[in-house]
Formats: structure tokens, C-alpha cells, sequence
């Protein structure tokens, strides 16, 4: 089991382990010296009191062993000197114990062998504590040799209970030991509240660095003190300050990142080494119209429904190649989409895939228009230019001396000539307000003289028509535009207007002020144009009757050239039409 030893605890325990430590000791010296100076003492002033019993015993009393007289005398004094006093001749018998009765003495053991009584008859003093088995308690011997000169007659011995040095030893241990209980309950108490004083800053920094953990780098830890625990406070701090600083740092990075990823024109998709999405951007998102909190997190197929771009994914994955392919979305819109998948390499691993999706619809379409354009173009000269060559051959194998003929065959060269130079000088216009560098050079003029001076233009076309054509700008009309341009888009709406018209018909042209610019309208009352032809009529070389619009000289390109000039000038055209009845094409210029 790990069981948790808290910091106050361990103080708590270091406590009473040096207190027991050093109760241990002074408790053993203590007492060692205790006893010892006890024993000695007593020693000492046994020793004093046989020097002075010594004194009392006759020497005669000894030499005849008169067992009565020394009986008497230990009697006498054993209770004055509160000892046990044994008089033992020199052969160890003893011959008067103050604890036994004469008779009882008779029959104590010999007593020669008792270590005291052993050095005592040597000569010198002698001493042992031992266990009295007679007295059933440790006793103090001491035993003094009675000398008459120098020869020795006997020993003296006195005896103590060493009882008292014992409840003395018991007294100062029970001293020790409530010593020790109470500086072990101090220790306890101080050490709680030490701990409490010492941990308070510590829980606090516990507290801070949780929040740390769960990412609020917004709280700081007071500095509690000026020791180590504040240094630990002062460094918590400021990795608190630095780990904020980085993550704010790494925030705006993200958030740029991700600016740029959801701003991309390209769709972006992230893949995972296991093929689950890790992030797609918003352009991916209109693609397929899938949504980022679906598909993320999910294998790349059963969240976008694309095989082409899943198998591209595994073999990138797979191979850790760059592959590029084009492919065409049916649903959920019509596309072409060039698909570029890079890996992702982790220390050389592969660790995903990058899905790169770039819209080509317009480009093919534009690719298309071109070349749609070269065929339409090539087929626009091809077409004169083959009547041309036809009638140069003919008039060279001899219909040039057909009076009758070759002059007529010259004026249909002469008509084929005048459509190709037509047709050059509209592509040529064309090619020119498509380019970038076109410059407009606008002035303001009279927008009703110059549609006068163009009417005029036409004057023997509209008579040829019988065609009757009112200008009904008002007098003071001006605009600030590219006159020589404006005066290219009514010569190709007028001269449509006259083309397509019936006999005796009639064109208006009038003006309409709307908001931001004026409305000029030219009015027709010929052929009109079919609803479906409606959206393309301004597209190149468009027509609704290619023949017909041959016939009468046109290109094509009028009024996609009409268009252009007006979208230049930052305004816009279109019309009106019903089949048989008449067309109205507009134009606004913004004002
Ligand atoms: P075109 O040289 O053939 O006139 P345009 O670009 O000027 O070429 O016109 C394209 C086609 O638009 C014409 O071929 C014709 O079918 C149709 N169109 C243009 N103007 C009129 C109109 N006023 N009435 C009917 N159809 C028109």
C-alpha cells in the first residue's frame, strides 16, 4: 500500500526521534552515574561506620571467640546504623550476624568465599552488591578486615538494602520518562503547528499549480517568504508567466495560421496517418458542403463521398509520393478540380497527408472559349477567304473575258474582301479592349449630337429599309465617356437595329435617368430574338441565324464588342426582346 506520509507528519516524527534519541541518552548517563555515585556514596559511609564498629570489637573477644559478647554488640548497634552487621573469624565462620539468633548462626554457611569477606581477609578493604538470597533484595556489602597490628583476627561486615538506591533510580526515571512524554506531546503540538505554519505557502502553491494544470495561468502565488519555498513561489511564477507568454504566442500564430488556411482559395484538407480528417478549411467546406465539426475527426471517405480523392489519399499514404490528378465533381456542383496530395513526414515516418484541392473550372472553360475562338475565327476567314479563291480561279480559267460575268464576280471578291476587313478590324477591336493596358480618354461631349452625327451615317440604309428612326435624347444631354468608344456602340446597335428590321419599320432611341447613371435605350421593331439565344447574344461570334447574319455583312462580334466598352466604363448592357416583335437593347452609363 503507498500510504501518503504527510509533511507534517514527517516533522512530527523527526521531532520525537531526536527528543528520543536524546532522552535515550542523557536517561542512560543519567542513571548509570546516578546508581554508580549512590552506590559509591553509600559505599563510602558503610565503610565509615565499620571503621567506627571496628573500633567497639575487642580483640580478645575475637581471639576466644566469645560469640556472646559480639552477638550483644551487632545487636546493639545493627539498628542505630540501619546496617546488617556479620563478624566472621578468619576461617570464615561466621561468629555474630545482627539478622540471626545465636543458634541460627551456628548454622549459617561458611562464609570465606563471599568476595568481600575474600579481600577483606587480604588485607584491604572489600565490596560487593549482590542478591542476598537470605534477604531476598540486592545488598551492599562491605567488609573490613579487624586487625591487631598486623595480624588479622577477623571481618567485619556491614550490609545495606540498596532499596533506597533503587526507589531513588525509580524516582528520577519516572522523572525521565514524564519528561519525555511531555516534551514528545510538545513536540507533537509544536511540530503540527510548525508543519501548519510551513505548509500553508505550500498547500497555496499546490492550489496555483493545479490551476497551472487545468491552463489558467492567470493566478500568481504570493511570495510567502524570503527562503527557499519563496525562491520555489518566485520560479512557479515565472514559468506561470513564461508558459502564458508562449501560449499567447502560439495563439496569434494559430490564429494567423488559421486565418490563412480558412482564406485560402484552395480547399485544404489535413489527413491523418490512420486516413481520419484532422482539419479541412471553409473553401473545402462550399465544395462539398460538409461541415468542419462533422467531417473532422472521421476516415476521409465516409465523411466526403469522393473515390478519386480517397484513392489518391491511400496511395499517398501509402507510398509517401507527391501525386497530382485532375478530377471532375458531378456532385454536389459541377467542377474540375486539380487534387495535389503531399505527405506529411514525422522523423521520416509518414504522419499524414496534405490535400490540396485547386478549382480549375475556369481555366478549362477559358481553355475552351480559346480555342472555341480560334475554330470560330478560323471558320469566319475561311469562309470568304474560300469564296475569294473560288472566284480568282474562276475569273483565271477564262471568265475574265466573259464580259457579262467578270465584273460581277470582281464585286463579290469585292464584298468578301470588305467582310474580311470587317471581321479583322472587330478582332482587332476586340483584342484590344480585352487587353489590360486599354486606356479610356474621357471627356464629356453631347451624347444627342454625336448619335445625330451617326444617324447620318446611316441615312441611305435607313431609306433603302424605308426605316423611320427618332432620336429622342434631350437636347442637353452630356456625358463624361470615351466618345470615339461610344460612338463604336451605337454604330453596332444602330446598324443591328436597321440589319434586323423589317421594312418600314421604325427604331427609337430614348433615355431613361435611373439611379447612378442613365438608361439609354435603342428600340427596334424587327425580328426580335428567341427567349433561349437572350443569355448568349452578347457572347463572341454568337448568332441567332448564322446565315442570315452572314448575309447582311455581320461578324459576330458587334455586340460583344458593345459590351466590352460599356463594362469599361463601369457600366452595363442588355435587352429586351420578343421573337417577331422587336428587340430593346440597353446600355447604362454610370454618372
Ligand atoms: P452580327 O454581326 O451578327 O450583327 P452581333 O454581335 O452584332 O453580330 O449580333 C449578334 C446576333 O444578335 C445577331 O446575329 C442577331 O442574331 C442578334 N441581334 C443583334 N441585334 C439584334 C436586333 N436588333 N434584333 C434582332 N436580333 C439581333
Amino acid at each position: 500500500m503507498n500510504m501518503r506520509i504527510s509533511f507534517g507528519q514527517k516533522l512530527i516524527f523527526s521531532f520525537c526521534l531526536v527528543i528520543l534519541v536524546s532522552f535515550s541518552f542523557i536517561a542512560f548517563f543519567l542513571d548509570k552515574n546516578l546508581e554508580e555515585n549512590s552506590l559509591q556514596n553509600i559505599q563510602a559511609s558503610l565503610i565509615a561506620q565499620a571503621k567506627l564498629i571496628e573500633v567497639q570489637i575487642t580483640a580478645k573477644s575475637l581471639k576466644q571467640e566469645d560469640v556472646a559478647s559480639l552477638e550483644k554488640l551487632v545487636k546493639v548497634l545493627s539498628p542505630k546504623t540501619k546496617c546488617r552487621i556479620t563478624i566472621i573469624n578468619t576461617k570464615g565462620k561466621v561468629l555474630a550476624d545482627s539478622e540471626k539468633s545465636e543458634e541460627d548462626v551456628l548454622r549459617m554457611e561458611n562464609h570465606l568465599y563471599r568476595l568481600e569477606v575474600k579481600t577483606a581477609l587480604g588485607g584491604s578493604i572489600g565490596a560487593d552488591t549482590r542478591y542476598s538470597s537470605t534477604l531476598k533484595i540486592d545488598m551492599l556489602y562491605v567488609a573490613l578486615p579487624i586487625k591487631e597490628g598486623n595480624t588479622t583476627l577477623g571481618v567485619l561486615r556491614l550490609a545495606v538494602t540498596l532499596e533506597s538506591v533503587q526507589k531513588t533510580l525509580f524516582a528520577i526515571r519516572k522523572t525521565v520518562l514524564l519528561g519525555l512524554l511531555f516534551a514528545l506531546g510538545l513536540a507533537f503540538v509544536l511540530g503540527s503547528l510548525m508543519a501548519r505554519i510551513a505548509i500553508k505557502p505550500i498547500n497555496r502553491m499546490i492550489q496555483v499549480s493545479r490551476k497551472f494544470s487545468e491552463g489558467d495561468f492567470s493566478r500568481r502565488i504570493l511570495q510567502p517568504s524570503r527562503d527557499e519555498i519563496g525562491e520555489l513561489a518566485v520560479a512557479l511564477n515565472k514559468m506561470a508567466q513564461d508558459i502564458e507568454n508562449k501560449i499567447k504566442e502560439i495563439k496569434t500564430q494559430n490564429q494567423k495560421l488559421s486565418a490563412i488556411f480558412n482564406s485560402m482559395i484552395e480547399g485544404v484538407i489535413v489527413i491523418a496517418k490512420t486516413g481520419y480528417i484532422v482539419s479541412i478549411n471553409s473553401t473545402i467546406e462550399k465544395i462539398f458542403g460538409v461541415t468542419k465539426d462533422i467531417v473532422e475527426g472521421k476516415v476521409f471517405l465516409e465523411a466526403i463521398r469522393n473515390n478519386d480523392i480517397a484513392e489518391i489519399i491511400n496511395a499517398v499514404l501509402k507510398k509517401g509520393e507527391l501525386l497530382s490528378k485532375e478530377i471532375t465533381l458531378i456532385y454536389p456542383v459541377h467542377r474540375i478540380f486539380e487534387v495535389s496530395a503531399a505527405p506529411i513526414f514525422d522523423n521520416d515516418a509518414i504522419a499524414g497527408c496534405l490535400v490540396v484541392i485547386h478549382d480549375i473550372t475556369e481555366i478549362r472553360r477559358l481553355e475552351t472559349v480559346r480555342s472555341d475562338f480560334v475554330a470560330n475565327v478560323s471558320h469566319e476567314l475561311k469562309t470568304p477567304l474560300t469564296s475569294i479563291k473560288g472566284f480568282v480561279e474562276t475569273l483565271l480559267e477564262g471568265a475574265l473575258d466573259d464580259k457579262e460575268n467578270n465584273r460581277n464576280f470582281l464585286k463579290i471578291i469585292q464584298d468578301h474582301a470588305e467582310r474580311l476587313n470587317n471581321l479583322v478590324e472587330d478582332l482587332l477591336s476586340l483584342s484590344h479592349l480585352e487587353s489590360k493596358e486599354i486606356t479610356l480618354n474621357k471627356k464629356n461631349f453631347n451624347l444627342k449630337q454625336q448619335l445625330e452625327d451617326v444617324i447620318s451615317g446611316f441615312t441611305s440604309q435607313l431609306k433603302k429599309k424605308n426605316i423611320e428612326l427618332k432620336n429622342e435624347l434631350p437636347v442637353n444631354i452630356f456625358v463624361a465617356a470615351d466618345k470615339d468608344r461610344i460612338e463604336h456602340v451605337f454604330i453596332n446597335l444602330l446598324d443591328n437595329a436597321i440589319k434586323f428590321n423589317k421594312e418600314r419599320g421604325s427604331i427609337r432611341i430614348y433615355f431613361q435617368e435611373i439611379k447612378g447613371g442613365i438608361k439609354i435605350i435603342v428600340e427596334d421593331s424587327g425580328v426580335g430574338i428567341p427567349e433561349k439565344d437572350i443569355p448568349r447574344i452578347f457572347e463572341r461570334f454568337y448568332r441567332v441565324d448564322k446565315a442570315r447574319s452572314r448575309e447582311l455583312g455581320g461578324t459576330g462580334l458587334g455586340l460583344s464588342i458593345v459590351k466590352h466598352i460599356i463594362e469599361l466604363h463601369n457600366g452595363s448592357v442588355g435587352v429586351e426582346s420578343t421573337e417577331g416583335f422587336g428587340s430593346k437593347f440597353w446600355f447604362i452609363l454610370p454618372t
